[in-house]
């Protein structure tokens, strides 16, 4: 019954040095199990495989990278040893609802590519369209989730329904989840209390609890602002937004995309200045999830102050962009007035504003931010 199989090359069949597809799946069955506990026992993986000594893990859902050390290596570390954690944290952190458990790693990079396309992403699809229609006003409490302190000690995202966390891995669905199966752990409610500021989503009992548990590194931090008091940041955000002083809109740049931004800085670059679970007023890493959402840059003017972003990016959540521009600013196809890499390939101020005079989106019309 103890199963980890992997399917394709072992370890000592690659390059050192080589970089492989990986996938790795655990099945679990159990009579307390339920289809919503999915996504909470795969975040945990992140924490896990991390704890591994010499074993790096940084990344969510298809967009994961493992770094294993040549010292594991030479100590025989095998990738069915990763199997051989999760299958037994997974038994003992979830011994509740887990009854059987079984892993399987793909090594081999078509059989890996075919399963994420199959199985793993209409899988995020899915849990993505589920919160969709649920709003920030018609729920009671907003979540904790310090998951990340393992690497950023003083870093607490606050999770609500429309603004999952900034891995992109945990929305409010899996914070509440994740305090049912494990009361003590890393998400706590926070009752929605002493609402001081709409606009910015400032509530006492969201200071309070950041207070209490960035262990009282952190006062106050709003909900929906980039310059006052935002969010923190770990080092595990999908994308990183900042502000394009000559448009006074916000640029926003992602993982995958390593090229240059119109602020002179590509992700690493702006990734380095986010980091660490410290406010960079100006600076915020986030989910992708959370831009097409009504509370994105609420304070700032919402989304309709985006002026860049890679155009995958764009791409992939171009139906839900033009879908909350339509409902905010009543405009159409708002996506196509968003420049991206091609629009601006020189990739600077003067060249971004351009394009923008041209197509007119609704960041030129705001109030300058205070900056
Ligand atoms: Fe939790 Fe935030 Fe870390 Fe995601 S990035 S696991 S929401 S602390
Ligand atoms: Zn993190």
């Amino acid at each position: 019954e103890h199963y980890v199989g992997v399917y394709g090359p072992e370890i000592d069949a690659i390059p050192v040095g080589s970089k492989i597809s990986l996938s790795y799946t655990v099945e679990v069955a159990g009579k307390a199990m339920q289809p919503d506990f999915e996504s909470v026992i795969e975040r945990k993986m992140h924490s896990w495989i991390n704890c591994i000594e010499g074993v790096m893990h940084t990344g969510q859902r298809d967009m994961i990278r493992i770094r294993i050390s040549k010292a594991d290596f030479e100590a025989g570390f095998k990738f069915k040893h990763l199997g051989e954690v999760l299958y037994a944290k997974v038994k003992s952190e979830f011994e509740a609802v887990v009854d059987k458990c079984q892993i399987t790693l793909i090594t081999d990079a078509a059989e890996a590519e075919k399963f994420r396309d199959e199985v793993a992403m209409p899988r995020y699809n899915q849990r993505d369209d589920r919160l969709a229609s649920m709003t920030d006003e018609a729920v009671d409490r907003y979540f904790t989730c310090i998951m990340c302190q393992s690497f950023a000690p003083a870093h607490c995202c606050v999770v609500t329904p429309e603004r999952l966390g900034l891995c992109g891995a945990v929305s409010w669905q899996d914070v509440k989840d994740t305090k049912e199966m494990d009361p003590a752990g890393p998400c706590q409610p926070i009752l929605k209390e002493g609402c001081t500021d709409e606009k910015l989503g400032r509530y006492a009992s969201v200071d309070e609890a950041v207070n209490k548990y960035s262990h009282g590194a952190l006062e106050h931090v709003t909900l929906y602002s980039l310059f006052q008091d935002p969010m923190t940041s770990c080092g595990c955000f999908e994308c990183i937004c900042g502000v394009e002083p000559v448009s006074m809109g916000v640029v926003i740049t992602c993982r995958e995309f390593a090229g240059m931004t119109p602020l002179g800085m590509t992700f690493s670059e702006m990734a380095s200045m986010t980091g660490g679970g410290v406010q960079t007023p100006g600076f915020m890493g986030h989910g992708k999830h959370y831009i097409a959402s009504h509370k994105f840059l609420k304070a700032e003017g919402g989304v309709g102050r985006l002026v860049w972003l890679p155009k995958e990016l764009k791409d992939q959540i171009r139906d839900k962009l033009n879908e909350t521009a339509k409902d905010m600013y009543d405009i159409d196809n708002f996506a196509d007035m968003v420049a991206d890499e091609t629009s601006c390939p020189n990739g600077n101020p003067e060249e971004l504003l351009a394009f923008l005079s041209e197509v007119g989106p609704p960041a030129l019309s705001m109030d300058p931010l205070d900056i």
